[in-house]
């Protein structure tokens, strides 16, 4: 059964407790991993990216969403092949978890999209943080073949939670998709962080905190 997810099965005999626990392990495992690069999926990532955004509201702690994007990938599957192409992918999912704390959370998002959680991550520390991923992609080049090497780059936009006041996990996403697209935007293997001394919170984010505080009035 876990064979056909490429899991294999418990080595217990059949309908043991050993057995049944090895098929439960199975299969969280595979509702919650990224099979291409072990990395958690988006599943896993959206039920992190909720319990973050309730602890920094709760607790006021910094904590940076990034995202990122690996740069032209298409170029590689058109003069590669896929299976070159998915030997990048791997090579970026291990360059990233590489260069974060054991705390911080690398998922795989989409193709060739992936999202770094930093809890506890002070507002000055986020470039550096950023930029040391950034570089670390930039500076190690990916064997797809024993004579060919590839260097790869990627663009990462990101943003701080809001403190003090209760987001959603699509607006939190979507501050740093602006962020990523304009990393694209000005030349790609670059990093471009929200500057959160100027937009803490957003106009919808901010309309939220009011009705709060409406609801709060009436009550
Ligand atoms: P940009 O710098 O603007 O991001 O350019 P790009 O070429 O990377 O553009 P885009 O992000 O649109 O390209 C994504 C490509 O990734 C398209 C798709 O064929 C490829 N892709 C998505 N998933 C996989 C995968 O699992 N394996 C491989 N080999 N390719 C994938
Ligand atoms: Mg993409
Ligand atoms: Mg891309």
């Amino acid at each position: 059964m876990l064979r056909q997810y490429g899991h294999p099965e418990p080595a217990a005999p059949i309908g043991s407790p050993e057995w049944l626990q090895g098929v439960i392990d199975g299969l969280v495992e595979i509702s919650s991993k990224d099979p291409l690069t072990g990395l958690a999926n988006r599943r896993t990532f959206e039920l992190a990216l909720a319990r973050e955004l309730d602890r920094v509201a709760r607790s006021g702690e910094p904590a940076l969403l990034l995202t990122l994007d690996i740069d032209h990938f298409k170029r590689v599957n058109d003069s590669h092949g896929h299976s070159a192409g998915d030997h990048v992918i791997r090579a970026v999912a291990t360059a990233l978890l590489d260069s974060v704390r054991p705390m911080d959370l690398v998922a795989r998002v989409g193709g060739e999209e992936f999202s770094i959680i930093l809890p506890n991550c002070p507002s000055p520390f986020g470039e550096t943080v950023a930029e040391r991923v950034r570089r670390r992609v930039e500076g190690n080049p990916v064997a797809i073949s024993p004579t060919q090497q590839l260097r790869v780059t990627v663009s990462i936009g990101g943003a701080f939670a809001p403190q003090w006041v209760r987001s959603t996990p699509a607006l939190w996403i979507e501050r740093t998709d602006q962020q990523l697209y304009r990393a694209k935007a000005h030349g790609r293997n670059l990093v471009r962080l929200e500057p959160s001394a100027i937009s803490p919170v957003s106009s919808e984010e901010r309309r939220m905190l009011f009705d709060h505080f409406q609801s709060q009035e009436h009550e």
